[in-house]
């Protein structure tokens, strides 16, 4: 009934253009007449509870959902593709639904951050990229110098973030920037140097 199926991940820092690519694609899909679904976690309420909004205020409708269980059952059937945003936040059960819709035949396009601030792959991240197709990985730039950056960091009270920091700090001013392996900065956790013997 439907086409080959197909996974595909988006991934990078923060900054670096997953949503936008995300939504160029869902937008293309739609010009070509297919019908699309746009899912992303309830934990993301950044900017709107119910759309994908890029840094550059680029939008798109997406149905929030609470888990995996919610956005297997919120896809219809004549739905050719599932983007999901933020997938990083989704538990590994996410990796087995991607898998299976893709070989029924959904294109399937994840996006999400291929690591967290300490630097360590992104929750089911990994498995997403071993298992998908086709991988896409942005980069921003580096918020301190202006070179290519893979890195988030995350700065608390305009100091480095500790590797042991809760994800949430109260009453603290946080922000992420994009930076480059040079700019880098995680408090507790130095950067270990090769040394050639
Ligand atoms: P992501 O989903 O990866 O966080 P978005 O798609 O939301 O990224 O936003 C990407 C856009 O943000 C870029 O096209 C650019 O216009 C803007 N932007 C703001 N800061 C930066 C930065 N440091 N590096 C790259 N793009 C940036
Ligand atoms: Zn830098």
């Amino acid at each position: 009934m439907k086409r080959k199926g197909s996974l595909t991940v988006v991934c990078g820092s923060m900054y670096a253009g997953k949503s936008e690519e995300l939504i160029r694609r869902a937008r293309r899909a739609l010009y070509a007449k297919r019908k699309v679904q746009v899912f992303k976690p309830i934990i993301d309420t950044r900017y709107d509870e119910t759309m994908v909004v890029s840094h550059m205020g680029v939008k798109h409708e997406a149905v929030p959902v609470k888990n995996v269980a919610d956005l297997a059952q919120a896809i219809d059937k004549e739905t050719d593709m599932v983007c999901i945003e933020e997938v990083q936040f989704f538990d590994d059960g996410i990796t087995d639904l991607a898998m299976q819709l893709a070989d029924s035949g959904y294109e399937v396009i994840v996006a999400g951050l291929d690591q967290d601030f300490r630097r360590r792959p992104f929750g089911p991240m990994p498995q997403l990229l071993a298992l998908a197709d086709e991988v896409i990985k942005l980069r921003a730039i580096c918020m301190n110098c202006g070179e290519e950056a893979s890195h988030t960091y995350r700065a608390i009270n305009g100091e480095p973030a500790h590797r042991d920091d809760p994800i949430v700090l109260v009453g603290a001013l946080e922000a992420y920037e994009a930076r480059c392996r040079r700019c880098y900065r995680l408090r507790g956790e130095p950067k270990k140097r090769f040394r050639p013997s």
